[in-house]
């Protein structure tokens, strides 16, 4: 599933090619995809649009129309974005496409149709932001705010850094190199953590989202780039899908637990004590 990092890279990729951009009709090719809005009434509502601003909330690609509302893409698990200059011929797993004013088309192509598109007003935009947690790579993420967001979270510290409630766009991935690079056993009580815990847990996060925009991502099946290639970061992961192999750091087995929380939770025994 895309991540904060996939999401941003897509997000840089297509602003350019977005941005002024006017919708001349948007296509909706499987309304199922659609939440709170039937097929012709957003249909009726994109055309003749323009595109604002390009940016992304969590792991969702956020598209700032011209009449302040504001459209969501979230990818979620095979979802990807792209935008083809010369209206190229349409694939059968698209399900959303803009004709743009220029003649290019945008597509989000989703093979098994579990993203989401939503429509927001100002209002529902608000409430939607306020839901989600703070952003790791604003300025505003400090230590004491990630302390802040774990305190009173009884549970596993690498849940709670999953939940998009306390804090925004980490997931199964993020969340596993995190803890190794922080040396925190993933399955701790995240109230339990010490000061300097959450410290070093706070700098871990920062690095490896960096890390993985500067990488374009990771693509370990779906993942898509916003110019369809897949990322680069998967080459660099210190703990995820390395099961059985040695740590970068100290030549222990990479252990694999679903245990956690039904997900596979990769680290080592040795640093992560
Ligand atoms: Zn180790």
């Amino acid at each position: 599933m895309p991540e904060l990092p996939e999401v941003e890279t897509i997000a840089r990729d297509v602003r350019p090619l977005l941005v002024g951009e006017r919708i001349a009709r948007a296509h909706v090719h499987k309304p199922d995809i659609l939440r709170r809005i039937r097929r012709p009434a957003f249909q009726r509502a994109l055309a003749g649009r323009t595109i604002v601003s390009v940016g992304r909330r969590a792991k969702h690609l956020v598209l700032l129309l011209d009449d302040d509302r504001r459209l969501i893409i979230q990818p979620r698990m095979t979802g990807s974005l792209r935008v083809d200059a010369n209206g190229a011929r349409r694939d059968p797993y698209d399900v959303l496409t803009f004709d743009l004013g220029s003649g290019a088309r945008m597509r989000f192509r989703d093979v098994r149709r579990l993203g989401v598109v939503l429509l927001l007003t100002p209002q529902a935009w608000a409430a939607y932001d306020a839901a989600i947690g703070p952003e790791p790579l604003e300025r505003a993420f400090t230590p004491r705010r990630l302390a802040e967001v774990l305190s009173g979270a009884r549970v596993a510290v690498k849940k709670a850094i999953m939940d998009q409630r306390r804090l925004a766009g980490v997931g199964n991935i993020y969340a596993s190199e995190a803890c190794w690079i922080a040396m925190i056993d993933p399955s701790r009580s995240a109230h339990r953590l010490s000061a300097a815990d959450i410290e070093r847990l706070h700098a871990a996060i920062v690095q490896v989202l960096r890390r993985a925009v500067e990488g374009r991502g990771t693509t370990v099946r779906d993942y898509r780039t916003g110019t369809g290639e897949p990322g680069n970061y998967q080459g660099r992961l210190a703990v995820y899908e390395r099961a059985g192999e040695p740590c970068l750091r100290c030549g222990t087995r990479i252990a694999l637990t679903w245990a956690l929380d039904g997900r596979s939770t990769y680290f080592c025994h040795r640093c992560q004590p």
